[in-house]
């Protein structure tokens, strides 16, 4: 865990995304929860020793973010579109990913439920807790739903999967134009460091290497489509512009995921 300011705890060591926690006068906010349930266990227990867990905002839809919130106390905040997305979400499908990331978790499993928000918002929201304001907005370009969570007092920005600090940007659901909107929201804020969704801490300077990952891929789909490529075979002759890793531990190969991002592109583009 480290802290990143006076009241500010992240954790970017666990599968897959990273997590986090503010502690204030009135209690505890946590950003987003592990995907292994053994690893909520822990983080819970981690954050509830700082004091008592108030509330649990989720930032996008992708299970990654907020498998484990079933386990976590408080009242649950997501976009309105996220808690829509999160309506149909199988909890077989929940039960899979367990069994195949953290099978000791499975006995915690019996009378898991997908956990829907409490409260939601569209287009951004201000949580008051203690001395601490949480500016909630939405990030959408990753994800339809993901959202940012703007902390002035501590002059941080956890900023979803918009920003995949040196791993693997993935564009599978991808809106590239909205993503660079997104980024440019981030870049206007007054803060020290950005808390990605995966990948280390980074500051303001790293989102523009971002965003070129995102306007190199656009440009590659764009080309091929223009050239008159299928999708199959845009997919073969495309080499990812990204320089970073995949990172480990996430579901889908590399070329199956290089197949999914070219395929959401080509539609979006065609
Ligand atoms: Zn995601």
């Amino acid at each position: 865990m480290i802290q990143v300011s006076k009241n500010v705890y992240v954790e970017t060591g666990m599968t897959a995304c990273n997590v986090g926690f503010v502690t204030t006068k009135a209690g505890v906010v946590m950003i987003d929860t592990p995907m292994r349930p053994t690893d909520a266990i822990k983080w819970r227990d981690e954050a509830a020793g700082k004091g008592k867990i108030e509330y649990i905002i989720n930032t996008e839809e992708h299970a990654d973010h907020w498998q484990t919130s079933y386990f976590f106390p408080g009242v649950l905040i997501t976009s309105q579109e996220t808690r829509d997305k999160l309506s149909k979400a199988a909890r077989e499908r929940v039960m899979d990913s367990v069994k195949r990331i953290d099978p000791d978790a499975l006995p915690l499993m019996e009378k898991y439920q997908v956990r829907l928000a409490d409260a939601t918002f569209t287009d951004k929201m201000n949580l008051y807790v203690g001395e601490h304001t949480f500016q909630l907005f939405s990030l959408p370009g990753h994800s339809s739903g993901g959202i940012g969570v703007y902390i002035p007092q501590e002059r941080v920005v956890f900023a979803t999967d918009i920003v995949f600090h040196k791993k693997k940007s993935w564009l599978q659901e991808a809106d590239p134009a909205a993503w660079l909107a997104s980024l440019k929201k981030i870049g206007g804020l007054d803060v020290d460091v950005i808390v990605p969704g995966h990948g280390d801490l980074c500051k303001k300077e790293y989102l523009e290497e971002e965003a070129g990952i995102i306007r190199q891929w656009e440009e590659l789909v764009r080309s091929a489509i223009k050239q008159g490529l299928s999708v199959e075979e845009a997919a073969a002759k495309i080499v990812s512009p990204d320089p970073h890793p995949k990172q480990q531990g996430t579901p889908m190969t590399e070329a199956e995921l290089h197949k999914a991002m070219i395929s959401r592109l080509y539609t979006l583009y065609s």
